[in-house]
């Protein structure tokens, strides 16, 4: 395995009824605090008031930020630095999912920075430091609440672009499974989507001898595979959502990386179909993959989508050649997927091959190589290949 160094000082709060917590964390940082939320899901399910009572009962005074887009824009994070800037903020809380929790990090580290945030997330410059903030999870997704990555998409410039920095650990994350009861059923479907490729892109690695890392992810994958058709068919079981919730902190919260390097090129992909069409990150991950999965298999890297096809898919492997073995992993992650109401084609999303050649280019414009990806390295042409596999 690879040399590596675990660091992870977020406080993972996970069970019922635990939003109360709130009023034992947030004292410490201080008074003034900022609420950020997204497009008013945490209204209509009341979490918004109970946390609100809890911030009044610890005589916090509360700014808000309401509208963090899914898929977070710079602009909007502007103005949370603004406020954070002009109000002396002390602490910020972030109530949803990725999206509004990705959003808080680059407000928290853009309220202690000079420049413009963008400049941090394009890597011009690098975050000193950042304002503490904690997170109540809403969706299942995408390990953010645990995790020091954050997603932000700039308009402007059509680009989606992930940095991070150590900074940006949330100070603690409160993960009450039922928080997560009125998420729909798209969302709850991209979210597991989303926490599977995380383990794939874990997976799909080139680091020799991760024996124990390789099995915990495809126990991951193997729990979401056996979870995602009962919850999907009972949205409110308290059993499954907690399952799953475990699942998306787990897959990136820097456990499955622990010796083991992953790949990343299918969410580099995605990013820049993101980026481009606006599509909802779960589902272009869904359609991309196995696409990614295939092309690797056609550059002769059939060993782990082999391995995937036996010990996820329960594939019996006499009689089937290497690469019979690996394109069935293919297979049946795409009928998964489709089988709980994932997309498989770019066309599911109106996306024609117009753009196809713009997003080759973004992909690949982030790596200054020129290249993406590390168990299959992948050039500006192999991008465009798995793109036209896409469509
Ligand atoms: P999301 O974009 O945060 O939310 C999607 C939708 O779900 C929003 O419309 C939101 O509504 C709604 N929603 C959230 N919680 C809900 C609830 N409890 N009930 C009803 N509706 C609810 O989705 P996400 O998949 O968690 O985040 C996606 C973003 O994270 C993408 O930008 C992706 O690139 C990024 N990402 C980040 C990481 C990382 O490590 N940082 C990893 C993978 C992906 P409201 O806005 O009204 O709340
Ligand atoms: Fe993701």
């Amino acid at each position: 395995m690879e040399s590596y160094v675990a660091y992870n000082p977020t406080k993972c709060i996970f069970g019922k009824d635990r939003l109360s917590e709130l009023k034992n964390e947030i004292p410490q940082y201080g008074k003034r605090v900022l609420l950020v939320y997204g497009g008013g899901s945490i209204k209509r399910s009341g979490l918004y008031d109970k946390a609100m009572g809890y911030l009044q009962e610890i005589d916090a005074e509360v700014f808000e930020l309401a509208g963090i887009e899914p898929n977070p824009r710079v602009t909007t994070l502007h103005k949370g630095i603004q406020i954070c800037k002009d109000e002396n903020i002390d602490f910020i809380l972030a109530i949803g999912g990725g999206s509004v929790i990705d959003g808080t990090k680059a407000i928290a580290a853009g309220a202690k920075f000079d420049g413009d945030i963008w400049d941090i997330v394009t890597k011009k410059a690098t975050a000193q430091d950042a304002l503490p903030f904690g997170t109540v999870l809403t969706l299942a997704a995408t390990g953010s609440e645990m995790n020091a990555g954050s997603v932000i998409t700039n308009w402007e410039t059509n680009e989606k672009i992930g940095w991070g920095s150590p900074y940006v650990f949330p100070k603690f994350s409160i993960l009450d499974p039922t928080h997560t009861f009125t998420v729909p059923l798209d969302q709850t479907i991209y979210g597991m989507v989303d926490m599977m490729s995380h383990a794939l892109e874990h997976y799909f690695s080139p680091s020799p001898n991760t024996p124990l890392l390789e099995g915990m992810t495809e126990s991951l994958l193997s729990t979401v595979i056996e979870t995602a058709p009962k919850l999907l068919k009972d949205l409110q079981n308290y059993e499954l959502r907690e399952t799953i919730m475990q699942c998306g902190t787990i897959a990136l919260n820097g456990t499955l990386n622990q010796g083991m390097i992953g790949d990343w090129a299918t969410h580099g992909i995605e990013h820049a179909v993101s980026a481009v069409y606006d599509i909802p990150h779960g589902g272009g991950l869904a359609i991309i993959f196995p696409n990614w999965i295939q092309y690797a298999i056609q550059k002769g890297h059939t060993q782990k989508a082999k391995q995937l096809a036996v010990r996820v898919f329960g594939i019996d492997p006499a009689g089937k050649s290497d690469v019979e073995l690996a394109e069935q992993a293919v297979k049946e992650l795409r009928n998964f997927w489709v089988s709980i109401g994932a997309p498989s084609r770019l066309a599911d999303y109106n996306i024609d091959d117009s753009k196809i050649q713009l997003m080759a280019e973004k992909v690949v414009s982030i790596s200054p190589s020129g290249v993406v990806g590390r168990y299959n390295l992948l050039k500006q042409e192999d991008v465009l290949a798995i793109l036209k596999m896409s469509l």
